[in-house]
């Protein structure tokens, strides 16, 4: 079967996923600035502040762990980790299976 003529709706499960977790990894990295921005104001404390980092730091590294370690739907290999290097590209590193390979279809 030719490349182009693949049918991605049988992705879209799994491709949901993928998303949802590298949604929930890129807001967890967002909300740092804002986080100790907030508890530094509020608390004036940097002993207070430095466990609003720890949790951060926790939560984090769970969001991290989490996303790198969502399977594709397709080859599934783990779509973030090529070795041990978790790269967070919009593509699987294995079979290059994009994250929105779905959605495009949909549309032609
Ligand atoms: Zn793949």
């Amino acid at each position: 079967m030719e490349e182009s003529q693949e049918d991605f709706s049988q992705y879209a499960e799994g491709l949901r996923k993928v998303r949802q977790r590298r949604w929930c990894f890129w807001s967890v990295i967002l909300v740092y600035l804002p986080a100790i921005w907030i508890s530094l104001t509020i608390t004036q404390s940097d002993r207070a502040t430095a466990k609003v980092f720890a949790v951060w730091f926790v939560l984090a590294c769970i969001a991290s762990c989490l996303s790198a370690f969502v399977r594709c739907p397709r080859c599934g290999n783990f779509f973030h980790v090529q070795g041990f290097i978790p790269m967070y590209l919009r593509s699987c590193l294995h079979c290059g299976l994009h994250l929105n390979a779905d959605k495009k279809s949909g549309k032609r």
